[in-house]
């Protein structure tokens, strides 16, 4: 048996993040922090046509420049100068332009591969332990904290465990935390794309009947492809010939951006919103996609995570009591709740309204677009909410 004072479980985005925020916590008070993850990222980083990737708000870009990171991501992050809103046969558009929000980029494009590679890169082995690949399986709560089951036939003892093991989290369950979840009936088709004409950093937010669909800059002039319909048209569009799909999306998408030439591997996500119905414990914290998995077609999610975890760190580095102590962990959940609240709110509504063919909710937010357009404070809202910069000031 071995023990920690911190155990992050999961080393996707959002643990990883964490670890790295607290590092300099760590190294000041003498934590020792051990990072469980049952996938070893590569210390390589192989560039992929095939590659996933997410959309940093500009907010984000905010987060990590504070942690020393923004300069490493940045190599490879596409900044997004423009979003163009429409919706497909209608009327209403809106265009959102960094310039006029006063930032040199609405937004940033990473591939998910290249944002974890970094956030690997940068954590100090003397005060994150690795545990690569180990697959936590049980926990127990004790007086002070939480025994930790390995993989491995071996056990760890936390002060404060951190649960960050993805939306599907089996340990959650485990722990008898139930969750809160809206299916929206649909699946988000995932894919890269090259378009012929240069993508000159515009990113498109598209609305049709069927549901809605976003086109993101990446680098080398591709385009990553979020496109959401119903679960079993989703499943269709899966398995079409890459002539056929790209005739498809061409239709649907216009040639904004010049004939659409070539096609990475497609993935699909059947979506739903999913609220863990409580994010602290004494010696407990659910974090990221176990904590909330939001619709992404507004591109939140992570973004919001993001937030979550830097005030996470913020509020354990400040406390003087000790880690896992609950007061100071409800502090953290109090600290985020109306950012929470107001970024799933918005994705959930965004969504909902613009998945939408009922027509007096097209008619509403063709007035909606148009409105956006029209009115600076409402298109500023908009703009704030979408740069992740609503609710605190980084
Ligand atoms: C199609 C799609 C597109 C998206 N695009 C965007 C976007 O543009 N912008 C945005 O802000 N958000 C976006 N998101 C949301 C974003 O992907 C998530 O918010 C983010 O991945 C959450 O990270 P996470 O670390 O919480 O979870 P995950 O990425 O799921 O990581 C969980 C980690 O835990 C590990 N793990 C699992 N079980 C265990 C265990 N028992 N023991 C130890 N480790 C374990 C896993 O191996 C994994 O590495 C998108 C989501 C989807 C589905």
């Amino acid at each position: 048996m071995s023990s920690a004072t911190l155990a992050i479980i999961g080393g996707g985005l959002v643990g990883a993040s964490l670890a790295l925020a607290l590092q300099d916590a760590a190294r000041q008070r003498g934590w020792h922090i051990v990072l469980i993850e049952p996938f070893a990222p590569g210390s390589v980083y192989q560039p992929s046509y095939d590659a996933r990737s997410t959309a940093l708000s500009y907010g984000s870009r905010l987060i990590y420049e504070r942690l020393g990171l923004w300069q490493a991501i940045a190599r490879r992050a596409e900044p997004i100068q423009q979003i163009h809103v429409s919706d497909r046969g209608r009327f209403g558009a809106t265009r959102l332009l960094a310039m006029e929000e006063g930032v040199p980029a609405l937004g940033y494009v990473a591939e998910n591969a290249w944002l974890g590679h970094c956030l690997w890169q940068a954590l100090d082995q003397q005060v994150v332990e690795w545990r690569c690949p180990t697959e936590v399986v049980t926990m127990q709560r004790l007086d002070h904290g939480y025994r930790l089951g390995l993989n491995d036939e071996t056990s760890l003892d936390c002060g404060l465990a951190i649960l960050a093991d993805g939306g599907r989290s089996g340990l959650r369950e485990q722990l008898g935390i139930g969750v809160r979840v809206r299916p929206y009936g649909q699946s988000a088709l995932v894919a890269n794309v090259s378009p012929l004409e240069a993508h000159r950093g515009q990113a498109f937010e598209r609305f049709t009947d069927d549901g809605p669909m976003a086109l993101l800059p990446l680098s080398d002039n591709r385009c990553a492809l979020i496109w959401t319909r119903a679960a079993a048209d989703a499943e269709r569009l899966l398995r079409l010939d890459e002539k056929c799909f790209l005739g498809e999306l061409q239709q649907v998408f216009g040639y904004r951006l010049g004939a659409l030439q070539q096609v990475g591997a497609r993935h699909l996500y059947p979506l739903s919103l999913v609220e863990a119905q409580e994010q602290v414990r004494p010696h407990l914290v659910v974090l990221g996609n176990a904590a909330h998995s939001l619709h992404p077609i507004a591109g939140q999610g992570y973004n919001l995570s993001l937030r979550d975890t830097l005030a996470l760190a913020e509020v354990l580095s400040e406390s003087t009591a000790p880690l896992g102590d609950f007061a100071t962990l409800q502090r953290y959940l109090q600290r985020q709740t109306l950012d929470q609240q107001l970024t799933v709110g918005f994705s959930d509504q965004v969504t909902r309204l613009f998945s939408n063919a009922q027509p007096l909710l097209t008619a509403g937010r063709n007035l909606g677009l148009l409105g956006l357009d029209l009115l600076p404070p409402a298109k500023r809202w908009f703009a704030r909410q979408a740069m992740g910069l609503g609710v605190r000031s980084l």
